[in-house]
């Protein structure tokens, strides 16, 4: 789309301000017209790309486009997997959070204040240094950013001991509606004057307003882990399992699921020897003290051998590696197994996880799908990976329906057709599924609240 002119004039006022941070060439705007959806979608070069410094050049830019009428999309990594920081009309601005990528540590208080562009790992080995943990461990914590991760509420293996990103912030800074500016929360563990704003920002994608600064909260690193893996013979025995390791007194880091089809991808990648004649793996982490973990995980290991589960326990840093490894090897191995992959990170209540995953086989076979099933089990969160041929229309109209009828799954199992990546666009006409009518009001509701003219990450989560 060509730039009208009345961005142009906009864009002008903003290029004098920002000094070669609005970016308007077409080869500099076009890096920035995907993220890394893999389910294809349409989407346009936004009109510009602009890179703030600091939270009060955000609230200057959010109030001259606000102002002009000019939808703007936040961006943080890109690594959104539901279409949220793209350019979906063609007349966005992307507000680029590169050059926020700051944060302090408040050792006293165990806080960290950050800027948005703050790269989740850059942050968490910072404060390890200092003895402290940040959890919320998304497998993109390499290249994703905190205010991303907030934005998406975004989880990871360890979130079934230590909670989501939610559960980490305490404030946030932000602007929103004509460039007005909020701050909600403190660097402090107790805090119920009125309605909670920063849990309610917290996964509203963009769509309310922009967040310029976190407060999030640290808590003591662990002294110790310990990994092993578990073998299964049954996919019912692997649901039964989670529940009796849940309900053991114990509480793993980690408690992570592959089926068959993730057995033989990641052998396949990386050559790592895991029995393929298995219909399923547990990987099990626990963490604490040197002495309990020791304990924990040989209790772990017999109450698995006792269901006649084999297991595998990590005797060295590098066996545990190796474990790990395979887990992590998982995204691209998959991505092996065709040209296109559908990656839904449903959740159901873990104690339906032993009828759910047999269905969602039962429904791959259906729509004669390449089915791959792996994720954060103990949290109940699956990760169901379709695969599909990129040139075969028919191929893809089969996942679209498999897809759909996933999700009704998993809402009849009482679940959620997302817990880690969003709505975004590539969710969004499933959301009532979920929300029901009354649900979706509310939604359009409070959009209206924060954001009247929709000009925040339109067309994203809610149609309004
Ligand atoms: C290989 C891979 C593995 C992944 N694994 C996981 C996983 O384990 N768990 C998980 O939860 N997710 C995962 N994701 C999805 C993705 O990484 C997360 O959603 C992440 O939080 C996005 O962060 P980002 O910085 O890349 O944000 P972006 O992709 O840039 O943006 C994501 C959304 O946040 C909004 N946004 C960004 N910054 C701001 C801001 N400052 N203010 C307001 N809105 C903002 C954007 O508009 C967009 O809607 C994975 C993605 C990939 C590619």
């Amino acid at each position: 789309m060509a730039i009208s002119s009345k961005t142009e004039r906009v864009l002008e006022t903003l290029r004098k301000e920002f000094n070669g941070r609005v970016k308007i060439d077409v080869v500099e705007r076009v890096l920035y017209e995907k993220d890394a959806t893999a389910i294809p979608i349409e989407t346009k070069t936004p009109q510009a790309v602009i890179f703030p410094t600091n939270k009060s050049e955000v609230q200057k830019i959010v109030e001259i486009l606000y102002n002009e009428d000019i939808p703007m999309v936040p961006r943080g990594g890109g690594s959104c997997l539901t279409g949220g920081a793209v350019s979906l009309r063609g007349d966005e601005v992307i507000i680029s959070f590169e050059k926020m990528n700051r944060f302090k540590i408040d050792l006293d208080n165990a806080t960290v204040i950050a800027q948005p562009g703050v790269i989740t790992y850059q942050l968490q080995q910072a404060v390890e240094k200092q003895g402290l943990f940040y959890p919320p461990d998304p497998s993109s914590y390499k290249y994703s950013t905190i205010g991303g991760n907030i934005a998406e509420n975004a989880g990871g293996p360890r979130c079934v001991k230590y909670g989501v990103t939610r559960d980490y912030v305490l404030g946030l800074e932000g602007v929103i509606k004509y460039g007005e500016h909020f701050k909600f929360g403190a660097p402090v563990m107790k805090d119920v004057a009125g309605y909670d704003f920063t849990k309610f920002l917290i996964g509203s994608e963009g769509t309310l307003g922009i967040i310029t600064e976190a407060i999030l909260r640290l808590i003591p690193l662990p002294k110790e882990r310990k990994v092993l893996l578990a073998f299964f013979d049954s996919l019912e025995d692997v649901g039964k399992a989670v529940t009796k390791i849940m309900t053991s007194g114990i509480f793993p880091s980690a408690l992570e699921f592959m089926d068959r089809a993730c057995i033989k991808a990641v052998n396949d990648y990386k050559n790592l020897g895991l029995p393929e004649n298995k219909v399923g793996l547990l990987l099990i982490e626990v963490d604490g003290h040197p002495i309990a973990v020791q304990e924990e995980v040989m209790e772990v290991a017999k109450l698995l051998e006792s269901m006649g589960v084999s297991v595998k326990l990590a005797k060295t840093k590098e066996e545990e590696e190796k474990l790990w490894a395979a887990r992590r090897a998982l995204g691209p191995a998959i991505s092996k197994l065709g040209t296109g992959k559908v990656n839904e990170d449903i959740v159901v209540p873990r104690s339906k996880l032993a009828e759910y995953i047999p269905a969602v086989e039962r429904l791959a076979k259906k729509y004669n799908l390449v089915c791959a099933i792996f994720g954060h089990i103990g949290d109940g969160n699956l990760h169901v990976n379709f695969m599909f041929d990129r040139s075969n229309r028919d191929d893809l109209e089969r996942v679209e329906k498999a897809v759909e009828e996933l999700f009704k799954l998993t809402v009849n199992f009482g679940g959620s057709i997302t817990g880690e990546h969003g709505v975004g666009i590539t969710k969004k006409p499933f959301l009532k599924l979920q929300l029901g009518e009354v649900g979706i009001e509310l939604v359009k509701g409070v959009k209206k609240l924060f954001d009247p003219k929709n000009l925040f990450n339109p067309g994203k989560l809610v149609d309004v």
